[in-house]
């Protein structure tokens, strides 16, 4: 059976809020999407690559926007994986710019995150610039939303 989970995680990949807020954080969310599903907080024990799963399309550049080899990509993974994505600092191949592997330009978009706010199948597609400040409040942390279709 597919699935669409909306997820919200915080733009420093290390980072997890309180429980408390996480709580309020969740409740916030799952106002905002009255015909979703469950609204999850997940914590990982590692930093976890959130992918948009079958919307991945394409990695890009940040610094030019060149379309980055999935080859080269996947060689980066590996290396950052290995630091089980302590490191995410990589040199692209384009024009040299040193970025971590969180600042890439994915298409759809994705993140590196070891908390995360998982809206089962959410009913609705992005949360607004608006409403996405609102959750970064709660939070007390700029946001990312990941868009995963499985
Ligand atoms: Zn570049």
């Amino acid at each position: 059976m597919s699935e669409n989970l909306l997820r919200v995680v915080p733009t420093v990949p290390d980072w997890a809020p309180d429980r408390d807020v996480a709580a309020a954080a969740a409740e916030i969310i799952s106002a905002m999407c009255p015909g979703s599903g469950a609204v999850v907080a997940c914590r990982y024990a590692e930093v976890t690559f959130i992918d948009p799963g079958v919307n991945f399309e394409a990695v890009s550049c940040p610094g030019c926007t060149a379309l980055l080899k999935a080859d080269w990509w996947r060689q980066c993974m590996d290396e950052a994986h290995a630091t089980r994505f302590a490191n995410l600092d990589t040199v692209t191949p384009c024009c040299s710019a040193t970025v971590s592997l969180n600042d890439l330009e994915y298409h759809w978009p994705a993140a590196f995150a070891q908390f995360e706010l998982r809206v089962h199948n959410p009913g609705r597609s992005w949360l607004s610039p608006a409403e996405a400040a609102q959750v970064s409040n709660v939070l007390g942390i700029t946001i990312r939303q990941v868009l995963s279709h499985y």
